[in-house]
């Protein structure tokens, strides 16, 4: 086991261990993962959304994963990852960096297998998303400004503790677990035109490329915030360098670091990388929720302002996933008294 739990070479600005295989999941994957994550999480319903239908004369379809348990789509990882984990951490456990809805997912998934789970999340991280975590059994740790700088400190606790570290995108059991929503959009709906997703770390949309994208003739088209660009530059500029700038008020995006893992697939699986305002999102959050009562974190808002923005949509159907619920309620009422049409 000698080196076991030391870093090697990373693709990438963020550390890998030996244990991270960096073969890239395919459909078939996602196939396989389909079968354990059924077991453990119901499927999600996909809802015509009447408001946003008729502002673009199109037909647009909710993905709600905000449904699932935790109330984010990332659960489906979790589930498929550890449901598979390799026998050597069971007892010694596993540990994360996240925003909120990643460490959610293991913390959930955590519980139902059995296995101890840590956490390493912003000192101001979203405190619903940090009480839930708790509430589920993880150990949660508040490290430095952002999702980056606590990912680098617990990177270093891998390191030291042994622990299995479940970086937040390169890893096949994660991606492969997240595409299982596509696989449920393409059986309900065969004929998609065209399918918004947010990005952070890249996850939702590998999921989305590997079936929506792959098994229909569908365009799926990533979106990122205009304030936190890391992955939207890597795919447009053929890099993965971090990026210096990250402002997004929505958390579940906001990332500094190109994931090497998600990004070789999406080169290929997107029709095409967006990016949209914080303006944008913020308005499209208040739409949902003024029009639909539907809440939704900005991580979310992205996507659904993409679509909003969209100049050639009509007649299309376009599927959008309600990715996280998990919206800080400060936050909503902040942006509910900015761009709610009071009623
Ligand atoms: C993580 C997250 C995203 C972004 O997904 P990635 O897989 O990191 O690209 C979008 N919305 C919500 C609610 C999230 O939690």
């Amino acid at each position: 086991m000698d080196g076991r739990y030391e870093p090697v070479e990373s693709p990438d600005d963020t550390t890998v261990f030996p244990y991270h295989d960096l073969t890239p999941p395919t459909t078939a994957d996602v196939a396989r993962a389909r079968k354990v994550v059924s077991r453990y999480l119901p499927e999600t319903p996909l809802v015509r959304s009447e408001h946003l239908s008729a502002e673009l004369d199109a037909d647009v379809y909710l993905k709600r994963e905000d449904t699932l348990p935790t109330g984010a789509f990332k659960v489906r990882g979790g589930v498929n990852l550890l449901a598979t984990l390799e026998e050597e951490f069971r007892e010694r456990g596993v540990i994360a960096a996240s925003s909120g809805n990643h460490g959610l997912s293991i913390a959930w998934a955590g519980r139902e297998f059995d296995v101890p789970v840590t956490i390493g999340v912003p000192e101001d991280a979203n405190g619903g998303k940090v009480a839930a975590m708790e509430q589920l059994g993880a150990e949660v740790i508040r490290h430095g400004p952002d999702y980056d700088a606590a990912r680098e400190h617990v990177e270093e606790l891998a390191v030291e503790t042994g622990k299995r570290y479940v970086h937040s995108g390169n890893e096949p059991k994660l991606l492969a677990g997240v595409g299982t929503a596509g696989l449920e959009v393409v059986e309900e709906l065969p004929d998609v035109d065209r399918l918004y997703t947010p990005i952070g770390g890249g996850t939702s949309a590998v999921g989305y490329s590997l079936t929506v994208g792959a098994l229909t003739d569908a365009d799926v088209v990533g979106v990122q915030s205009a304030a936190a660009p890391a992955m939207h530059r890597a795919y447009h500029e053929d890099t993965l360098e971090p990026h210096d700038r990250m402002e997004t008020s929505a958390e579940g995006v906001a990332t500094r670091v190109p994931f090497a893992l998600t990004m070789a697939i999406l080169r290929d699986g997107l029709a095409d990388f967006t990016l949209v305002s914080e303006a944008a999102i913020h308005d499209a959050v208040a739409r949902l929720f003024t029009e639909e009562r539907i809440v939704m974190e900005g991580a979310c808002g992205t996507a659904v302002a993409a679509a909003l923005g969209a100049d050639d949509i009509a007649g299309e159907t376009v599927v959008v996933p309600v990715s996280g619920r998990n919206i800080d309620y400060g936050k909503l009422d902040a942006i509910l008294a900015e761009y709610g049409d009071p009623m």
